[in-house]
């Protein structure tokens, strides 16, 4: 198999090398893997899902595969979740394939039997025992229930390759079924399926087996391997090497890392991981199969969201092939741009999951923060406008970038101002936060984006009504933001009560006790900001982040994880809501327990149900009075040196009244139309959807 890398003319040669796979060739090193969109789980959603793909085969990628499909009921993610079991629904797919193959693509189909993850009653697992993240029991299955899951699995393979798949990926990793199977934390049982190694490992290497003999030599076959669980009790490293040898011997294709389960308390995709933090078990995976005069080519992913940071995945001879998913929502042309020089022009995908896996996991299609057209190809249409207009948008944060970009693409006259220095707006503050440092890869790309199309951009420029009256502009868009919200608590004009925003751009000193008003998002990140050392984020330092979640060489302790080892901060942080209940509850689904958690092991203090009573000077700091209930009784005195205000937004639409009254059409976009509500998704996919129509 070809592995020596194309010529050094090419600006990313290992990852653009084509890669043989004997029967077929894939044109580079490149992966789309597998993402759940929710487009999988309704028939009437299959035009949009071959255009979704589409268009990422159209930007160059090697090989892409679907989001998970179940093989039968039993496997579903959730009731009436896609599933491929039937002539019928191959029929379906080939709108998929087709289009793909119409691109010059290639697309494998995930099989995932979910297990006992499955959240339905229907589910089946080794051995009766219930996940932490799931209400359901499973039942256990029979020696016969897991003779048909087999039979399903292969059923699914041969129906992929009937409606003209390339391959199929077996999802062996993340905590479902078959991973199930393979650990004695979820598998206890005492019959051909349980016990030793040999049994527990029976079920993948039949799937593998029993699916190659079925679909022939000619069909790719990835199976996707937990190289480490990062779980207590997970697999040992000599069964995971084990595994990789019997399934190249059973027929895979391709061996791909699975990093983690879902009820890992490690996380493994967040935008506080550091950049490709778990490229190095592959690479141990890898060494060992090489070792043992094994070919088959290993994948590595997690945090691979750049080509140079693929590129020197490659090169450093830690994996085959990349993985990149989020980064394929983000922007469908990575390959293309990466292949002609313009990976400056990348959208990056920050790793945010705000609409990806938080909205996979709350049962909504996926998008993506940074490109709201993902998975919106068919709606979400940006195409030139059928009269060109003379735009002004006012602020250049996420949502006046979006708008003023989109605008000038669709042949729009545009000027766009602002009043700050810079683009960006607040993400100019979340890319100080550590752990957020990818924020400012989306002002890089906005940067590039309004070169590339030609917007007027007036920085340090504070716009008045009367100047846009003057300049006669045909249409006004809003995008001026939010202020601090003033949460009128008494004494909060001592000298050490701060504004988030001057402790973010670091305006002011912050002693050594601190109190925080407010524990939304900003909340969080200021706590965040306050415990970690200026210039010690972990997200880019992964010794650090390893030793802080606990993750330890899969070789040296079962699954990978040990007790995770945090140097406690110098300052203490007290973190304040007056809603009762857990803190950060509101925070990204698949997010808020790692901010949570991250916290907690910086001794961060959270108190929640409060009542701000006042403040007050006391000694050389300050005296927050707090009481608990609705008598407001018996106040506690928090004594800090200083108080930070996190208390949320209000809108910033000053222009809107003059505008209007003058008679100019006048739109309002982003936190300067609803800062209860403001985040960046909010604003760039308003911002998009509002220039789209104009
Ligand atoms: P937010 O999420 O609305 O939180 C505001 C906080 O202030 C809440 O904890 C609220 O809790 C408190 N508060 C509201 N009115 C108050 C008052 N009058 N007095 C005292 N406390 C008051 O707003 P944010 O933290 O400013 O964040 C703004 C937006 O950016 C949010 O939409 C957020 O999702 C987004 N963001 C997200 C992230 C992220 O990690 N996903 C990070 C940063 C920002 P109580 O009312 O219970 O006291
Ligand atoms: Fe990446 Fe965030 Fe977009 Fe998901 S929503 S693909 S994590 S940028």
């Amino acid at each position: 198999m070809a592995t020596s890398p194309t010529s050094l003319t090419s600006p990313y040669p290992h990852l653009l090398a084509p890669l043989d796979l004997g029967f077929t060739t894939l044109k580079n090193r490149v992966l789309m893997g597998s993402m759940h969109t929710g487009l999988e789980d309704g028939r009437k959603h299959f035009p949009a899902m071959a255009a979704y793909f589409a268009e990422r085969a159209r930007g160059g990628v090697g090989l892409m595969v679907t989001g998970g499909f179940a093989p039968n009921i039993a496997g579903w993610t959730k009731p009436f979740a896609g599933m491929l079991a039937s002539a019928g629904a191959a029929r379906r797919h080939q709108q998929v394939t087709s289009a793909v193959h119409a691109e010059g693509g290639k697309i494998a189909l995930q099989i995932l039997h979910t297990g006992r993850y499955g959240y339905h009653p229907l589910c089946v697992a080794p051995s009766r025992i219930q996940s932490p993240i799931s209400p359901f029991t499973p039942r256990e299955l029979s020696a016969a229930g897991i003779e048909r899951q087999i039979r399903a699995f292969v059923r699914c393979a041969m129906l992929a390759r009937d409606a003209g798949y390339d391959g199929v990926e077996i999802m062996g990793s993340e905590g479902y079924l078959i991973n199930q199977f393979l650990v004695t934390h979820t598998n206890q049982r005492t019959d051909d399926w349980g016990g030793s190694y040999a049994r527990r490992m029976r079920l993948a290497i039949e799937i593998v087996r029993r699916t190659r003999e079925a679909v022939g030599p000619d069909f790719i076959l990835i199976y996707r391997l937990s190289i480490i669980d990062l779980i207590p009790g997970g697999s040992s490293w000599d069964e995971v090497v084990l595994l990789a040898k019997a399934v190249q011997a059973a027929g895979a294709t391709l061996i791909n890392s699975g990093i983690g389960w879902h009820e890992s308390r490690v996380p493994t995709i967040a935008t506080s991981v550091p950049r490709g933090a778990f490229t190095w078990v592959t690479k141990k995976l890898r060494d060992e199969l090489r070792a043992a005069g094994l070919t088959i080519p290993v994948i590595t992913g997690n945090r691979v969201n750049m080509p140079e940071v693929a590129e020197q995945v490659l090169s450093s001879g830690c994996a085959d092939m990349i993985s990149m998913a989020r980064p394929f929502l983000a922007d469908p042309e990575f390959v293309n741009k990466a292949a002609q020089g313009r990976s400056n022009e990348i959208n990056t995908c920050i790793a945010c999951n705000q609409a990806c896996l938080d909205h996979a996991f709350k049962a909504r299609l996926a998008s993506c923060l940074v490109n709201p057209r993902a998975g919106h190809e068919l709606s979400l249409i940006i195409k030139l406008a059928p009269a060109r207009k003379r735009m002004a948008v006012i602020g250049a944060g996420p949502a006046g970038l979006a708008a003023a970009t989109t605008l000038a693409e669709r042949g729009h006259s545009v000027d766009l101002f602002d009043s700050a220095s810079m683009i960006g707006g607040q993400f100019n503050l979340a890319k100080r936060v550590p752990g957020k440092e990818e924020f400012e890869e989306t002002l890089r790309y906005f940067g590039q984006r309004l070169a590339r199309t030609g917007v007027r951009l007036h920085l340090n420029t504070r716009v008045e009504a009367a100047d846009l009256l003057v300049k006669a502009f045909d249409e006004v868009i809003l995008a001026t933001g939010v202020k601090p919200r003033n949460p009128r608590i008494p004494g909060q004009d001592l000298p050490g009560v701060l504004s988030y925003i001057d402790v973010l751009l670091g305006k002011h000193s912050v002693g050594q006790r601190v109190a925080l008003i407010g524990a939304g998002g900003i909340g969080f990140d200021v706590a965040e900001f306050l415990v970690t050392q200026p210039g010690h984020s972990t997200a880019l330092d992964l010794p650090a982040w390893l030793a802080e979640w606990g993750v330890a060489d899969p070789a040296a302790v079962r699954g990978g994880v040990v007790r995770p080892v945090c140097t406690p901060p110098e300052r203490h942080v007290t973190l304040l809501q007056r809603k009762p209940g857990k803190l950060g509850k509101n925070l990204g689904k698949t997010t808020g327990w790692i901010h949570r958690a991250a916290l907690k092991t910086k001794n961060v203090e959270m108190l929640s149900g409060v009542n701000y009573e006042r403040i007050v000077a006391h000694g050389s700091g300050l005296g927050l009075f707090i009481t608990f209930g609705d008598q407001h009784k018996d106040a506690t005195v928090l004594e800090v040196n200083n108080i930070v205000l996190c208390a949320g937004q209000e809108p910033l639409r000053e222009l809107l009244e003059p505008l209007r009254a003058a008679g100019v059409k006048t739109h309002l976009i982003g936190g300067a139309d609803e800062a209860s509500e403001l985040d960046a998704k909010r604003a760039i996919d308003q911002g998009t959807r509002l220039a789209a129509a104009l």
